[in-house]
């Protein structure tokens, strides 16, 4: 499935916040959006002071962009959960953000295995993760109710995971995971509700975005 391969940190500077795509560097003085917090690009920084009210659509738009890149999907990925969210009973923006956080690189970055969604998608991808005692490398694999995430026996031994096994004693998890931390594996309790979802979006914006 195609991803972006760009700079990631300009996505951070162009929709003004902190989206935390690179792991623990995201946390120290390194940050690019910490030294140059203004959109990318050369008129960037004067943009910034130009610009007027942000009309509707764009508010929208840029909610949605942000909800893609949090995410690390396409274009055409993205608008494929916004339909299965329509398709189900309930609010639709909600059901957006819960099957998102549903997926199986989500889950081995909420679980702390990855310092960010996009290590946690590599993890799965390269085979290192099992679901449900079966390897799979399909970072959408939509978890359910019970299903347990584990690491794959031969991985286990590999230096990324025996540090993290030191280090992941004092992880916080979502209230809807479990975390073991002497196997290293976690268990979907529940699915979660937007409660449970700690991601700074609008949700309704996206699906106006989507009813235009
Ligand atoms: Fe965004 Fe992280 Fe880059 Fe900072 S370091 S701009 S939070 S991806």
């Amino acid at each position: 499935m195609a991803k972006y391969t760009g700079p990631v940190c300009k996505l951070c500077r162009r929709e003004g916040e902190k989206l935390f795509l690179k792991g623990s560097r995201c946390l120290t003085p390194k940050c690019s959006f910490e030294r140059r917090s203004y959109p990318p690009g050369q008129h960037g920084r004067e943009g910034q002071f130009r610009r007027g009210r942000a009309s509707d659509y764009l508010l929208q738009l840029r909610e949605k962009q942000k909800a893609r890149r949090i995410y690390g999907l396409m274009e055409h990925q993205f608008s494929i959960y916004f339909n299965r969210a329509e398709r189900r009973s309930g609010l639709t923006g909600s059901n957006l953000l819960i099957l998102l956080e549903s997926r199986l690189d989500n889950v081995v970055y909420r679980l702390g295995m990855a310092a960010s969604r996009p290590q946690a998608r590599q993890l799965v991808a390269h085979g290192h993760i099992m679901l449900n005692g079966r390897k799979t490398n399909i970072p959408s694999a939509l978890v359910s109710e019970g299903d347990l995430i584990s690491i794959r026996p031969e991985s286990s031994r590999r230096t990324y995971f025996k540090d993290l096994r030191q280090n992941i004693d004092d992880r916080q998890v979502p209230r809807w995971l479990s975390l073991d931390t002497g196997s290293l594996s976690g268990k979907i309790l529940s699915l979660p509700v937007r409660e449970d979802i700690d991601v700074s979006l609008n949700e309704q914006l996206i699906v106006e975005y989507y009813s235009r």
